[in-house]
């Protein structure tokens, strides 16, 4: 019957021999406080306000809803109309899925299309595109196969996880620091041998300090020794210099070989992207492990894409969320909390994991869902609240938050009387 069945998958969970003892690993993490729950929260990263009661009515007013200020939306574009509608043409015009990997017959015009306007909104020769972010750093930094790897302490997992699958001696640089950087790259230089290939990697936007990683600079040091610079963008895309992010801001594309970042924060969809060169991108295409033995991306996923990214490009989205973005800051550095970053994102730093998860539920008691960001994503001491707010949070809304954050502040004893 089912329920011996379910007793014994359970006992040889349990079972010490050769399997695996789950329960006890969950119940360390648990001691440790590391053990997290799914939460199912209704159309959180959609939308930049949903009703109290998931299971209620649409809010109708303000006091029956919550106001989601912990989204990588940014623009809101998840939740609009001429994206949906270009996700459901795309299903039934190229179907729900791609059906097969890209080189066998996944391979369709909307990939094409939005290949090429990323490709035109990079400036690069071309662009490729994968089923996530995640699946982009780790087929790309694999299939270039350095032979050591430069990589900022704060890389994404993504990053991180790319150095190990490619084997490659990786050194850590400290955080956005393109002196720490030229001298690795100077003590490593002493030793290379006349053929290696040199990969310097960074995000351009951190995604839990809100800064920016130092380009220029780092471009510098990577030109001295010849070495290539790959940048992510996910933090970045859609948002900076008419979509073309941080590396476009800066005037760095002739210096940047690798431009990768993804389509599901500001570009409200799924899935990853790398732009460059026609020789990189086909190298891509034929040795990145996770393109070429996984399904394309879906075709939905790729029609929000390209519907949002040439709203993106429109002016008037981004200047709606720098103006929210300014007065959410103003108002929170006003209370005392210590607010990082220069970018959208704005991570207020508590340091104490209890007393940051204390702010995240006594804001969650006010209606504000952002909750506490603890170790191993950030550093011990540095637990925070990580407040991401989105161009389409209202005037009232954001009021709404500062005086929420004023209150719970005070509630968990994290602001001074
Ligand atoms: N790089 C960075 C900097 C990210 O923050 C993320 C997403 N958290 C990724 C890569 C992975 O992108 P995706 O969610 O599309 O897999």
């Amino acid at each position: 019957s089912a329920a011996s069945r379910t007793e014994t998958v359970e006992d040889h969970h349990q079972d010490s021999g050769h399997g695996f003892a789950l329960r006890e690993r969950l119940d360390a993490r648990e001691q440790r406080g590391l053990r997290r729950e799914l939460t199912p929260t209704e159309r959180v990263a959609a939308r930049s306000r949903v009703a109290a009661d998931p299971s209620g009515d649409p809010p109708e007013f303000e006091g029956d809803e919550q106001v989601i200020l912990a989204s990588n939306n940014y623009l809101g574009l998840a939740d609009d109309e001429r994206v949906q509608r270009a996700a459901a043409n795309a299903a039934r015009k190229v179907g729900t899925g791609a059906g097969a990997s890209r080189l066998v017959t996944g391979d369709t015009p909307i990939h094409r299309a939005l290949e090429r306007d990323i490709a035109a909104t990079k400036e690069t020769e071309r662009a490729l595109v994968f089923s996530s972010g995640y699946a982009a750093n780790v087929g790309t930094i694999a299939a270039l196969a350095p032979d050591v790897i430069f990589s900022d302490e704060l890389n994404h997992a993504s990053i991180v996880d790319g150095c190990r699958l490619a084997r490659a001696e990786t050194v850590i640089y400290d955080h956005a620091d393109a002196n720490a950087l030229a001298a690795a790259m100077a003590e490593r230089d002493e030793q290379a041998e006349e053929d290696e290939s040199w990969l310097v990697v960074t995000d351009s936007v951190f995604s839990m300090d809100g800064d920016v990683a130092p380009l220029a600079a780092v471009c510098d040091a990577a030109e001295r020794h010849g070495a290539w610079v790959m940048v992510d963008e996910a933090h970045a895309t859609g948002l900076y210099a008419d979509g073309a992010g941080i590396v476009g801001r800066e005037g760095l594309g002739d210096r940047v070989q690798v431009q990768m970042g993804t389509l599901s924060k500001a570009l409200a969809s799924q899935g990853g992207y790398v732009a460059g060169s026609e020789a990189l991108i086909e190298h891509l295409a034929n040795a990145a492990r996770s393109f070429v033995f996984s399904t394309g991306l879906a075709p939905p996923a790729a029609g929000a894409a390209r519907e949002a990214l040439a709203i993106a490009r429109e002016d008037e989205r981004r200047e709606r969320l720098w103006t929210v973005v300014e007065r959410l800051r103003d108002g929170l550095d006003g209370m005392g909390y210590r607010v990082l970053g220069e970018t959208q994102i704005l991570p207020v730093v508590v340091g104490d994991r209890g007393e940051a998860v204390a702010l995240g539920e006594e804001l969650a008691e006010r209606g504000i869902v952002a909750p506490a960001i603890r170790p191993p994503t950030v550093p011990e001491g540095t637990s925070r609240i990580r407040v991401a707010p989105m161009a389409t949070h209202t005037d009232a809304e954001i009021e709404r938050c500062l005086t929420a954050f004023r209150a719970a502040g005070h509630a968990a004893g994290v602001l001074d009387e």
